[in-house]
Formats: C-alpha cells, structure tokens, sequence
C-alpha cells in the first residue's frame, strides 16, 4: 500500500495538476475489474509516448470493431491496469522503494476502449491520471458530451471517431434503431467546444469498406472550419 502524499509530492508536475483527497491505491483496485488491459508504452497512440488504457464496454456494436473484447468486457488486452499504475507511480517517485522497472518517458496517458465516455467512473480515472501530474488523452466517439465538457479543463486532448455522414451512422455503429438527430445534436456540442478550444479536439475517420470517397468528404464539411479530418487507414480485423 503506498502513502499517496509520499509517492507523489515534490515530483512531476508537467502538466496541470488536481487535488485528489482520497486513498490512490483503493481507487485503482476499485478500477481494477473494469479495465480490459493496458499498454504501458506506446509510440503511435499520442505525439507522445504514452500509456494506454482500455476501458471495458462500448454502447456501440460496430462491425469492423478492432476491439471486441474489450467491448465485449473479456480482459486479458496487455498487462493489468495496477501493474501499468505502479510503473507510472515509479517513474515518478518510487523506484527505488519498491524495486519494481522504471519507465522513465511516460508523462502521458491514453484513455481508450471500447467507449470511455460510457464508463460511469472515468472522471475519477481522470483526475486520478491529472493529480499525478500527467497529460491525458481521451479517445472517444463522442458518446457522453456532458462528461466530456465536464472535464474540458482539465483533459489535455479528445481524439474523436467520426464515424462518417450522420445518416449512415445506424450502419456503421451496427445500431439500426439509433436516433441520427442524436448523435447530430451530440456532435453539434462537440463542435461548438472544439471551435473554441480547437487545441483540445482531433477528428478522426477510418475509412471501413462502407464509406466511400464523396461520404469522406460529406465528414470533412460536417466538421468544424477550425480543423481537418485525419483519415485512418482501415484494417480488417480478420486479415490481423
Ligand atoms: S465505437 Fe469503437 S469501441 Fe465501440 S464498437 Fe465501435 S469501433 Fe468498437
């Protein structure tokens, strides 16, 4: 069990940095069942190397999901969400103390799933990831726009899946009931904040078989001026 106030205080602090009055550690074993895995290092999620943390579930059922299991809540993605926290926790304060590997680049951390805005416990993961002094990014589809304005001070970047023109979304997400006015009015808030923090906000789009070049450009004007779509390339979850 570490004393919170020891491991942390008098170190890191690169980024902004929010009070958090509760035990650490409890709140990590409390996170523990609902993370499907993490990637302690990575050079192609972020323009830093960061940590990656795959939260468990997705409202969404898309058909080229890369992520099913994760959605699907079977863990086993990477190694375990405290073994990846202990590693961040050493680089800052306590190796030497506990003796376990250091990594001593990550000062960022990747929220990804499955849907992070979903999950009912990702403003104390938030904040959790900001009290010890890290970058944050949030990958999202935009699903909880109140969580995601919640928190637009203090998170460092949301990476937003655009998934194509609005009125293939019950399509593309593999939910035929779901309202387009929805997911129009979800994406207008969105909008409207990345206009005035675009330094905040990525769109992104995989280019799925289903999307053709005029529905590429359709998302492209769908967006705000103040941005430019990135395209990703898309990878058949069966082809590896
Ligand atoms: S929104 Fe993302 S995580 Fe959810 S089903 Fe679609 S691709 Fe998978």
């Amino acid at each position: 069990m570490y004393n919170t106030d020891e491991v942390f205080e008098g170190y890191l602090t690169p980024h902004y940095r929010v009070p958090y009055p509760v035990d650490v550690t409890e709140l990590v074993e409390e996170h523990e069942g609902d993370i499907g895995g993490c990637i302690p290092v990575s050079f192609s999620d972020y323009t830093k190397p960061a940590a990656v943390i795959f939260v468990n579930g997705c409202p969404y059922n898309c058909p080229h999901c890369h992520n099913k299991e994760v959605v699907e809540s079977k863990a086993g993605l990477g190694e375990p969400f405290l073994k990846t926290f202990q590693r961040i926790t050493h680089r800052c304060a306590c190796a030497e103390h506990a003796g376990l590997e250091v990594s001593p680049f990550i000062q960022h951390v990747v929220i990804s799933g499955g849907e992070p805005t979903a999950y009912t416990k990702l403003p104390e993961l938030i904040r959790l990831y900001k009290y010890m002094g890290m970058g944050v990014k949030v990958d999202t589809m935009g699903f909880n726009v109140d969580v995601m304005l919640d928190h637009l001070d203090i998170v460092d970047a949301f990476y937003i899946d655009v998934k194509g023109p609005w009125e293939m979304y019950p399509e593309l997400v593999g939910i035929p009931s779901l309202s387009v006015e929805k997911v129009k009015q979800s994406f207008s808030r969105i909008f409207d904040a990345a206009t005035h923090h675009p330094e905040k906000f990525v769109f992104r789009t995989t280019m799925v078989p289903e999307l053709s070049e005029s529905d590429i450009e359709q998302v492209k004007q769908n967006i705000p001026v103040t941005h430019s779509l990135k395209l990703q390339k898309f990878r058949s979850v069966t082809s590896g």
